[in-house]
């Protein structure tokens, strides 16, 4: 099994060693035509408008919608949840408008700019240890999409199908099991 981390900006290399110790291959995504040698694909965090003006100028806004509508999981951490929305609170155009999700950015405000806690998370055993860095929320969740887990009553993980997002990044710490989550995805819709 291969799995894609979209490379334009953000915390690539720490995604890749999660996903090999989740039993996956990583490949570093930066051309489109790497998307055919794949069977998802993580969008890294960083800072969304530059991720999706690069993605804009390298094509990847048309090759991902095309990725996604053959089925192929694409799982969003912090910025990348933003990129996969299909609303941004705020801006006129979302990135790759994806999801069936409704998101704010920089949500936590200055006091909580970064921390971490344990989250539960639907379909993972044990509380996940969850680092927020100037995070999103999910505002509002549409028909088909799951909340998997809560923060102070703010949903902050969902799911639609072959679609993940967290609002938090889980290739921060050494628990590898979200990216098992998101590679179990992948073997579902294989
Ligand atoms: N605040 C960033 C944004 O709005 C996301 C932060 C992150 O990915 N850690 O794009």
């Amino acid at each position: 099994m291969k799995v894609g981390v979209l490379a334009l900006q953000g915390a690539v290399a720490e995604h890749i060693r999660l996903l090999e110790a989740a039993g996956a291959e990583g490949v570093v995504i930066k051309k489109i035509e790497q998307l055919s040698d794949i069977d998802g694909i993580v969008i890294p965090g960083g800072e969304s408008t530059t991720i999706g003006k690069l993605m804009r100028r390298y094509g990847f806004i048309d090759a991902l919608r095309d990725f996604s509508g053959q089925g192929k999981p694409l799982f969003g951490t912090c910025a990348g949840l933003i990129v996969l929305a299909k609303e941004i609170e705020g801006q006129e155009e979302a990135h790759l408008g994806l999801m069936d999700i409704k998101v704010a950015r920089n949500a936590f405000g200055r006091q909580r700019e970064s921390f971490e806690t344990d989250l539960a998370i639907k379909g993972i055993d044990e509380h996940v240890r969850a680092v927020f860095i100037r995070a999103p929320l999910i505002e509002e969740v549409r028909d088909g999409v799951e909340v998997l887990a809560v923060y102070n009553d703010e949903i902050v993980a969902a799911r639609q199908g072959h679609l993940l997002a967290a609002s938090f990044h889980p290739e921060l710490t050494d628990d590898h099991r979200m990216h098992a989550y998101f590679i179990d995805m992948i073997h579902q819709t294989k």
